[in-house]
């Protein structure tokens, strides 16, 4: 396997960690695109900061590599305040978050990434942290244990979630400011490309970038990373300029198609196309099928592949649509009978 064939994964993976910090946009005001989100945190920003008081507790889901953790480190610059960050995942006894909420100073930011996979010790023990600005500390272990009660100052909880299903209700209820993030469109990501372009140095035209968005499958992680790859390849092929057609001659080469779809991509589609005659199929019998995991295909492939039109998920299981079977070559079977067809025809 080739190393650039899970170049346009919406996953952060090597090389991004590096770039991010100074493609990572600082304030508000840099942040391109979702206009609702940006509208409505900077409403939040300014009230707060009129009553002088922390921010809500804030959430943010929608699909990785959008901008939620982003956006959780500009909050807290535009705030003034600090901020922590953690994840769901990491954190395995309330001890491991004590030290953090008891050192906070007023209005800083605890940032929690993958907050749907809290365990459930540490959600009961965030909600009077949340709430009255109260933790519960034990003094010792087993059964008897003595517990006290410490006071901590009022802080701003972010989380961040691409499975806002999976959040608890208690979870949810304790969030006064919930945004979902959605795939961003080209002109946005073009955007994003010329901003990234101007930081790294690297002449871009407009049709360039254009190029690069429209294969970015609507998220500025991929985004900054094609960016990155596209760069090297006009520095060596070219004459360091990312015009439009260095653009396509070098995307060619990294194996991304006009969509920017990826082999893992291809294996799901080919999946369900050719082991399950298209579907319907339960999500864990593809992931079995494919030796995927389930939760990276639901949350990380499925989504673009849903909002472009490949996939679609029904009652009954995940469908491949006609325009999946036309994108790798597959006659459409005939579904027609008693249970109808489950496509509607495309223009
Ligand atoms: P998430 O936390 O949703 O997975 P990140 O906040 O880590 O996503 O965003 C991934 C990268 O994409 C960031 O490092 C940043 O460089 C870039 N990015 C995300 N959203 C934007 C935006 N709206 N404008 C400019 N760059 C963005």
């Amino acid at each position: 396997m080739s190393s650039h064939l899970h170049i346009t994964t919406p996953a952060e993976i090597a090389g991004d960690v590096e770039a991010e910090p100074s493609l990572r946009p600082q304030r508000l005001a840099e942040f391109i695109g979702q206009n609702k989100v940006r509208e409505a945190l900077a409403i939040a920003i300014e009230a707060a900061k009129q009553r002088r008081e922390p921010l809500d507790h804030l959430l943010f889901h929608g699909p990785p590599g959008l901008g939620k953790t982003t956006l959780a480190s500009l909050l807290a610059r535009e705030m003034g305040v600090n901020i922590k960050t953690t994840s769901g995942p990491v954190l395995e006894k309330a001890a491991d978050l004590v030290g953090i909420l008891t050192n906070q100073r007023e209005g800083d930011i605890l940032f929690i990434d993958e907050i749907h996979r809290l365990r459930p010790v540490i959600e009961e023990f965030l909600y009077p942290a949340m709430e009255d600005w109260q933790v519960e500390v034990r003094l010792s272990d087993g059964p008897k244990a003595q517990t006290m009660t410490m006071k901590i100052e009022r802080f701003t909880l972010v989380g961040a979630t691409t499975r806002f299903g999976l959040l608890t209700a208690p979870m949810r209820a304790r969030f006064g400011i919930v945004q979902r993030l959605n795939f961003y469109p080209p002109e946005e990501l073009a955007t994003i490309v010329r901003r990234s372009a101007e930081i790294l140095d690297v002449k871009a035209s407009d049709e360039g970038a254009m190029e690069l968005a429209k294969r970015s499958r609507g998220t500025p992680r991929v985004a900054n990373r094609l960016l990155r790859r596209v760069r090297d390849y006009a520095q060596v092929k070219a004459d360091g300029e990312i015009d439009v057609e260095v653009a396509r001659a070098a995307l060619t080469m990294l194996d991304v198609d006009e969509y920017g779809l990826d082999e893992m991509d291809a294996r799901v589609l080919k999946t369900l196309i050719e082991k399950f005659e298209g579907g319907p199929v339960g999500l864990n019998s593809l992931a079995v099928a494919m030796g995927e995991d389930a939760t990276t295909l639901e949350e990380v492939y499925e989504p673009f592949l849903i909002m472009e039109g490949f996939l679609m998920r029904t009652p009954q299981g995940r469908v491949a649509t006609p325009r999946a079977f036309r994108r790798f070559g597959y006659t459409i079977p005939d579904k027609a009978g008693p249970q109808g067809s489950l496509f509607t025809e495309e223009g």
